[in-house]
């Protein structure tokens, strides 16, 4: 689960971060009182969306020449025209695709006097196994770039599970980002919090870009975005207040309600796979013949027939699908029941692109009978490279 940087920040603050003082709204009505109720004199306004590269991203309906998505004001008045400019507008980032994003909640935040911008992450290493600190001397920019670029930059500090953060962290991470007098200081409590904010809350991703050094020696975090681990929601139910559906894909938020692992992609080919490794060969086959997945979905191992009627359902609710390929390895998952999914979901929401099905495994036979007799008009395939070729020559002809 994503949220939004000012819930991020409200989780952090939770845990002694240091964060401005901001207010968030979702309608223009609210904006005199949120900016009157900061102390100037700079306001930034800063959209919320679930993407990244806001400042350097452009609203549709504003054209090249407009400002980004984070704009800093220097009076109540400036402040307040941009929130009329901003807010209900579609923002396009790097990383909401070109479709962009609307902007329905802003943040108005109290401007901060930056000396220097840095770059603080922490994530799981899954080649140390631990957790880790990534910092970086580079704030404020594409992180990819400074990796691509300066690789030297960017120091991955791993903190001890059975110590969390020590001195010696501390002490590494003070010296990665260079950092001294009252930030050094203000370092021994900010990095041990931003580790427990992250393991106390199971968060996959915490990334601060940037984190700033003030003009008056403080640190302060700036941008906030964080991941949370949806195995894990289990626990951490007080969280689920966070949870944006508006932010996420109406695909995976029906996929989520079926406890399918289903994610939308751009492509024109649906895909119905078991297994996850399953999932990613059959993705990467259709790559090969040429084409593109417009979803990875894993129905699981024991899924019942409902579980595949509603994965098929959200599968053709996708208009940019312009072909399904079923891929099914049975072993605990049986091929009959899959084909009696199939032809549910079918009989319900009809078959308007070809259907490319692949069955092996347990109860082949009675899988095959069930869509043969179905009337369905489904191509059969023997293998795996047999089924790609034939739905990518469906599709693109
Ligand atoms: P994004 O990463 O989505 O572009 P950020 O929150 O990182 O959004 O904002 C982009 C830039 O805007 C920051 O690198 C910083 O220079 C500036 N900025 C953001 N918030 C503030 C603030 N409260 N005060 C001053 N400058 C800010
Ligand atoms: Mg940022």
């Amino acid at each position: 689960m994503n949220i939004h940087e000012y819930q991020a920040k409200e989780v952090l603050a939770s845990f002694g971060a240091p964060v401005a003082k901001g207010v968030a709204i979702t309608s223009a009505d609210e904006a005199d009182s949120a900016i009157a109720s900061l102390p100037g004199p700079v306001w930034v306004v800063k959209s919320q969306i679930h993407a990244g590269g806001r400042g350097k991203g452009r609203f549709k309906e504003l054209g090249d020449d407009a400002k980004g998505g984070v704009r800093v004001s220097f009076s109540p008045e400036e402040a307040r025209a941009n929130v009329d400019e901003m807010l209900g507008n579609t923002l396009v980032t790097k990383q909401t695709g070109p479709a962009g994003k609307q902007v329905n909640r802003l943040y108005i935040e109290d401007g901060a006097d930056i000396a220097r911008e840095l770059y603080c992450s922490v994530l799981v290493n899954r080649e140390t196994g631990k957790v880790s600190f990534v910092a970086s001397t580079e704030g404020g920019m594409d992180i990819e770039t400074v990796a691509e670029e300066t690789p030297d930059k960017i120091h991955t500090i791993d903190v001890e599970p059975s110590q969390g953060v020590t001195a010696e962290t501390v002490q590494a991470l003070v010296q990665a980002f260079e950092l001294e007098g009252q930030a050094a200081s203000q370092a021994e409590d900010l990095f041990p919090a931003l580790y427990r904010a992250f393991t106390e809350t199971d968060m996959s991703l915490l990334e601060i870009n940037p984190l700033v050094v003030l003009k008056d020696g403080a640190l302060r975090v700036l941008d906030a975005k964080v991941s949370f681990d949806d195995n894990a929601s289990f626990r951490q139910e007080g969280l689920q207040k966070y949870r944006d559906l508006t932010e996420e894909d109406e695909k995976e938020i029906e996929a989520s309600k079926h406890d399918l692992a289903y994610v939308a992609l751009d492509g024109d080919i649906g895909c119905m796979v078991n297994g996850a490794g399953l999932a990613m060969a059959t993705m990467d086959i259709i790559k090969l013949y040429g084409a593109e997945p417009a979803n990875f979905l894993d129905v699981g191992g024991g899924a019942s027939k409902e579980k595949v009627t509603a994965a098929f359902k959200i599968i053709t609710a996708d208009p940019a699908v312009k072909g399904i390929l079923v891929n099914i390895f049975g072993g605990i998952m049986r091929c009959d029941v899959i084909a009696e999914g199939v032809v549910a979901a079918v009989k319900e929401v009809g078959l308007k692109v070809p259907l490319v099905v692949r069955l092996e495994g347990t109860k082949v036979d009675e899988g095959k009978a069930i869509l043969n007799e179905s009337g369905l008009d489904v191509v059969a395939a023997d293998d795996l490279d047999d089924a790609a070729q034939k739905i990518v020559k469906a599709v693109k002809g």
